[in-house]
């Protein structure tokens, strides 16, 4: 099982393109099917990705803001 981290560095790196090795695919499917946080990151990225895309052609994936990692770790760890 992968971490809220390790999550949202795959789906960056290629989860979101279905482009991993299968069983890292996998393992992040099952991740967002369990973690809300970033089920509701996945759906807040796609959106504004849509947005990005449609005022620049050639956006390029941006990195994992620091914040957002530690607010999902914690909200996570939380209760
Ligand atoms: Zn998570």
């Amino acid at each position: 099982m992968v971490s809220c981290r390790e999550f949202l560095q795959l789906m960056l790196d290629g989860w979101l393109a279905a482009t991993l090795p299968r069983h890292r695919q996998r393992a992040c499917d099952e991740h967002v099917a369990t973690c809300h946080a970033c089920t509701d990151y996945v759906d807040s990225y796609r959106v504004t990705v849509g947005m990005l895309r449609r005022h620049r052609a050639a956006e390029r994936t941006p990195a994992v803001p620091e914040d957002l990692v530690r607010a999902i770790v914690a909200q996570h760890s939380g209760s």
